[in-house]
């Protein structure tokens, strides 16, 4: 591989707090290692698009405490098909771009090792989404952030619980993975939190609030990520609960995309400062389809294809901990 002397960064599938920070972070990296940067918009459709930007040290100014993403985010059924993928690489060739950073989820991850595959292009992958679910980190860029604004929203939530002695079902953000769920559940004292890698059945939930009750407690929060396995969404569970158990009137409150928002939390900035850095640092030094990463607090790197494959593991002490703490 000759010299890198241009790299290009784009965002790609589901936004999350942090991006921005990694995006300033590469192209800061880029000035200080005299290569020139460049942003592509709107992920592998702006790619396609040739929609760029040349980015200097001063384009990034005033944007590490940004929620979102300056470059914008998208997702691209085009870069799904052989054409699509044939026009990126004439625009990267076009531009000169030696090399890619991708920041975003395992399906941008996927995209990435297909084009690397067909065109031989130097690719690390940044990990941004607020799902926490991709092997080879211990942290997600946003997951932090996520996690936080779940608690303090469940914090609030549970202000209304306790002055009507009600049941609050809260839904989190989680389709596959359960880390919001589970963590934030035992961050905000949950008495009872469902997520999709455990089937921990309806009686046990039933089982849980009945205790409750007989410990004395008059209000109760239950966590459900949106993917919980029960086959019930949060609204049939609030229903459940109140046709088993009469003495409890239950709400429902699905926090939504507000999690995907907001200003990133201090460790995600000094996460996507660290993952900038090691990203293009690797491009220099000849590497590629790497994942950046972070693990036992080191920043480390992954095969993109083992990230992709490798499992997550939910932390079935946490859940242990949590039941202990609901006696
Ligand atoms: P999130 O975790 O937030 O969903 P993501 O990166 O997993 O983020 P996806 O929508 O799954 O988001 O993927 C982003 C983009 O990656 C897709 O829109 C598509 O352009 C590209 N991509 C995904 N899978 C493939 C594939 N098999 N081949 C080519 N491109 C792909």
């Amino acid at each position: 591989m000759g010299k890198i002397k241009k790299i290009a960064v784009m965002t790609s599938g589901g936004d999350s707090p942090g991006m921005n920070a990694a995006i300033r972070s590469v192209v800061r990296t880029c000035a200080y290692y005299r290569a020139n940067c460049v942003g592509i918009y709107r992920g592998y459709e702006g790619l396609i698009d040739g929609d760029f930007i040349e980015l200097t040290a001063r384009s990034v100014n005033n944007i590490i405490n940004k929620g979102g993403t300056i470059l914008k985010s998208a997702r691209s059924k085009e870069f799904r098909t052989k054409e699509g993928r044939a026009k990126a690489y004439e625009h990267l060739k076009e531009q000169n771009i030696d090399a890619m950073v991708v920041i975003g989820g395992d399906g941008s991850f996927t995209g990435a090792v297909v084009f690397n595959e067909e065109y031989k292009f130097p690719i690390i992958g940044i990990p941004g989404t607020i799902d926490n679910d991709i092997f080879g980190t211990t942290h997600t860029l946003g997951y932090d952030t996520a996690l936080n604004t779940a608690v303090e929203a469940i914090d609030k939530i549970r202000d209304t619980a306790s002055s009507h002695n009600r049941l609050f079902f809260v839904e989190v953000m989680g389709r596959d993975a359960g880390f919001i769920a589970l963590n934030a559940g035992v961050g905000a004292g949950a008495e009872e939190i469902l997520i999709p890698e455990e089937d921990l059945g309806l009686d046990r939930m039933l089982e849980s609030l009945k205790k409750s009750r007989r410990a004395g407690k008059s209000s109760s929060i239950v966590v459900v990520a949106e993917g919980d396995k029960s086959g019930r969404n949060v609204y049939d569970l609030a229903k459940y609960v109140e046709e088993n158990l009469p003495e409890y009137e239950a709400r429902v409150s699905v926090l939504g995309h507000m999690q995907r928002g907001g200003s990133p939390s201090c460790f995600d900035r000094v996460l996507a400062s660290r993952l900038g850095v090691k990203a293009v640092e690797l491009l220099i030094d000849g590497q590629t389809n790497l994942m950046v990463g972070l693990k036992n607090n080191e920043v480390i790197s992954t095969e993109i294809s083992e990230a992709i494959k490798g499992g997550h593991t939910i932390n079935m002490e946490l859940l242990r901990v949590s039941d202990i703490m609901t006696t």
